[in-house]
């Protein structure tokens, strides 16, 4: 079968490589891809947001599936105009892609139906969402309504804070906030996939956000991550799958928009078990790039089952080893960067045995690598426990020459401990 595949990240790069595993794919092909996806795929240079230009793509091709990897086109409706022209896509309509595009909608489906989230206020003027703020009290979290990339969220241990971040979303003309309770807790992520009824594990992992080591400096898309999360037992899995995740798709059902695809549960796993954080409407980056190479079973198997509606009884399965991941990325990453500076040595770190070196934001320039964009490469590695992932993985990292590159020194350091205890 032919299959679509859509972006250009590591998470992508994951997806292709576990799609070019499978026995029925006969041709995928990636818009646009880069170097690392155009080991497994025909790269179409067809931007992600150029809708006219995907559905004209896929039509021409004739591809029997396209794959969606980032939520930007998935809030855009890419899925709804590639049904109306007839074609087959994995993941949420922009309807049931409105759990990541707007958090006061998500925050409301969790109240109308009972699912455990922090209590929260949606606030359409700045003298509202400083009210809310004062009712709840420091710490308190502030969020803009809509998709803001991870940089629309305060989490203020004062109130003064607060006040700013509140100040600085109703800065312009309108704008729309949510003001939520703070939850203490540790975070993971659970991962499910759905056919629009049925929602089935599809794996755990645990991600640092922060650019430095020790969680400190500011936020990224993701420096690093391991898969699974010592945090969340099957246990605690169970019960948020129960209480959170299979609630939330039978209210999507129920409301006229079945929710398809990766369904990326953000939880906080506090003293009354686990509560939902936020939703994502696909695959995590670089939660992908450890949670795939775990994955046992034929992925494109299962996207095809959830996009005709035949999950119930499925039980995707993984591999014991713990998968981790470290991200190398553009010194001035998240801030200003320079591209186009050369990175050797990928091909000796991926001689390793069980290592792969998945492309986040890269160029091909001849025989020469380049960085082209904030996070570069995602090194995998997998391992008996998270220690020693831990340690294959910088052992491959430590054969990458980039002196333009920086990663975290410290990936995993959590469940490392965990495993050594
Ligand atoms: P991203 O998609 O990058 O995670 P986002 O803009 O969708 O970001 P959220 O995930 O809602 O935002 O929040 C970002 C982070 O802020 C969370 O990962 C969590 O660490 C923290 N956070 C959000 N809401 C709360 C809350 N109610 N209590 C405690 N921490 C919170």
């Amino acid at each position: 079968m032919k299959v679509l595949l859509l972006g250009s990240g590591g998470r992508e790069h994951a997806l292709a490589a576990s799609l070019a595993k499978s026995p029925l794919l006969t041709r995928l092909i990636a818009a646009p891809g880069n170097p690392g996806i155009a080991r497994h795929a025909e790269c179409m240079p067809v931007a992600v947001d150029d809708l006219d230009g995907i559905v004209r793509l896929a039509t021409e091709q004739a591809v029997d599936l396209v794959v969606v990897g980032p939520e930007a086109p998935l809030v855009a409706g890419v899925v709804d105009r590639l049904a109306e022209a007839g074609i087959k896509a994995f993941g949420p309509s922009a309807a049931a892609a409105r759990l990541e595009g707007s958090k006061a909608f998500t925050k409301e489906l969790c109240e109308k139906h009972g699912i455990p989230t922090a209590a929260f206020r949606r606030c359409r003027s700045a003298e509202d969402a400083r009210a809310a703020v004062k009712s709840f009290g420091a710490p308190v979290v502030v969020k803009a309504d809509g998709l803001a990339a991870g940089k629309g969220v305060t989490v203020a241990e004062t109130l003064e804070q607060a006040y700013a971040a509140v100040d600085a979303i109703f800065a312009g003309d309108g704008g729309e906030a949510v003001v939520e309770e703070f939850m203490a807790g540790e975070e993971a992520s659970l991962f499910a996939l759905v056919d629009g009824r049925t929602a089935v594990i599809l794996g755990d992992a645990q991600d640092h956000k922060r650019a430095f080591d020790g969680d400190k400096g500011p936020n990224t898309g993701g420096m690093g991550a391991y898969s699974p999360a010592p945090v969340l037992s099957p246990a605690l899995i169970d019960e948020a799958m129960e209480s959170i995740v299979r609630p939330t798709v039978m209210a999507m059902a129920e409301d006229g928009a079945p929710f398809i695809g990766f369904l990326y549960a953000g939880l906080m796993i506090g003293p009354d078990g686990p509560r939902l954080v936020e939703y994502n409407v696909r695959f995590g980056d670089p939660e992908a790039e450890v949670v795939l190479p775990r994955l046992k079973d034929d992925l494109l198997e299962l996207l095809l089952a959830a996009v005709e509606g035949r999950l119930k009884g499925v039980q995707p399965k993984f591999r014991r080893e713990t998968a981790l991941t470290v991200v190398m990325a553009t010194r001035g990453y998240p801030g200003a960067y320079r591209t186009g500076s050369e990175i050797r040595g990928v091909e000796k770190a991926e001689a390793r045995s069980g290592v792969t070196v998945f492309h986040a934001g890269t160029k091909q320039d001849g025989d020469r690598l380049l960085a082209n964009g904030g996070r570069v490469l995602a090194v995998t590695a997998l391992g008996a426990d998270a220690s020693e992932a831990q340690m294959n993985a910088y052992s491959a990292v430590d054969l990458i020459k980039w002196p333009e590159g920086f990663c975290r020194r410290d990936i995993g350091w959590r469940a490392a401990a965990a495993s050594e205890e």
